[in-house]
Order: structure tokens, then sequence, then C-alpha cells
């Protein structure tokens, strides 16, 4: 059983690296961040009070997020059995998530879910927190990045893909806004684990990314990767 952490910012290229780098080294990839979307997908559905604590918890207990892997190993997410794998991916829901990511009843709701899924098999788990908070006795632990420019042209580019209308300014600043947020929040904020691999992508392709990522993972974890 091997687990690799992967955390960094928002857009750094994490889920596209981490899917890529697990494929190659038949790892399962958990992206966490489908599941803060989907528990943000589920507060503004219900209109609720993200200040109102109560109001907060209230949901937390009438919902149930899982997540499972389609033919082509992609991971999907259920709210209460409905798949809203799409539905979480506009940049509203990426400002909910954030939001809702803040909130420590929400962190713990999402904290067995996360931790169960690593004891049952090997993964490559991305998020924020994970060689901090939820495994921080993972075998290899990696902070991907780079700069915010880079980072919001990439997100931008996936986004107009998509056939979304959404300027380059509106990214950049959804960047620079979650960054704020997620680093500066009190509970478990987006920070490089003391012993995580800093890997800073500003000036890689995508293919050079997946390659490091998957050299640094076999060089930790060389007898736990087949
Ligand atoms: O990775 P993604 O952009 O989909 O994550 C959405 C939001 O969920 C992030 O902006 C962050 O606030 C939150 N998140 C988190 N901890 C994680 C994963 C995501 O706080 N482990």
């Amino acid at each position: 059983m091997v687990a690799v952490a992967i955390d960094g910012p928002s857009g750094a290229g994490k889920s596209t690296i981490a899917k890529a780098a697990a494929k190659q080294l038949g790892l399962i990839y958990v992206d966490t961040g489908a599941l803060y979307r989907t528990v943000g997908y589920a507060m503004a559905r219900e209109g609720t009070n993200l200040d109102d604590e109560d109001a907060v918890k209230q949901v937390l207990s009438r919902i149930r997020v899982t997540f499972s892997y389609d033919e082509q190993g992609s991971q999907r997410v259920y709210l209460n059995g409905e798949d809203v794998s799409e539905k979480i991916r506009t940049p509203e829901m990426s400002m909910m998530a954030s939001r809702v990511s803040a909130l420590s009843s929400v962190r713990v709701f999402l904290l067995d879910l996360q931790r169960d899924t690593a004891k049952r098999q090997s993964v490559i788990m991305d998020g924020r927190d994970i060689g901090t908070v939820v495994l921080p006795d993972a075998d290899v632990k990696i902070f991907l990045t780079a700069s915010p420019q880079i980072r919001a042209k990439r997100r931008h580019q996936e986004l107009v893909e998509k056939g979304q209308q959404v300027t380059f300014e509106e990214v950049l600043n959804d960047v620079l806004q979650r960054d704020y947020n997620d680093s500066h929040r009190e509970i478990a904020p987006l920070k490089q684990a003391d012993d995580a691999v800093l890997l800073d992508t500003s000036g890689y392709t995508l293919e050079k990314s997946i390659e490091e990522v998957v050299r640094i993972i076999k060089e930790a974890a060389p007898c736990s990767i087949k």
C-alpha cells in the first residue's frame, strides 16, 4: 500500500497531473476538491446561510457524499446518490467550495471519507491539506504550484474549451481570491508540509510535470509501486 499526497493552490494542474501519474503507476486517484465542491453545491442548492453553524450542520446531517470511478477511470461524485460531477465544475461552485471548506464542521464531515479511502487502497490524493492533516504519514508528499498568472491562464483555457464565457481577468481574480481564502483560513490552511517536495510547474509543459511527479513518487516509494 502506498499513499501519495499532492497539495497546492487552485489551478496548479494537480488533478490533471495526479490523475495521469496515478494511471501510469496503477494507483487510485482521489480528487478531494470534488468533495468540497459537492458540499458547496448542496449548500448553494439549499440556500444555506454559511454564517449559521447550526444551519450548516443541519444540511450536513442530511447529505451523503460518495464517489466512484467510471470505465475511463474518472472519478464521479454523488450527492445523495445523484451524480453531480458536472454541476460542481462552475466558477460559482469553485467559490462555494472555497467558502464551505473554511468551516470546521465541513472539514470534519469529509475527513473520515478521505482517510478511509486511503486505508483501503493505494492512492494519489490531491487537495490542500492532504500532506498536513488528512494523511500526515503519507509515503510521498508533493507540493505542486505555479505562478498565479500561469494558473489563471491554464484554468481560463480549460473553461473556454468547456464553452463557459469568462474573461482571463475574472479567472485571475478568482484564483487570487481562492489563494487568499485557502491560505488564510484558520482550519487546515493551504500550506506546504515540512516533508513535502516542492514542484513549481510554471515553466513546465504538462508532460514534463507528469514525468517529474512520477519520478518523485518512484524515487520516494520504490518498493510500493508496481
Ligand atoms: O481542487 P479544487 O479547486 O476543486 O478545490 C475546490 C476548493 O475546495 C478549493 O478552493 C479549496 O478551498 C477546497 N479544498 C480544500 N481542501 C482540500 C481540497 C479542496 O479546502 N483537500
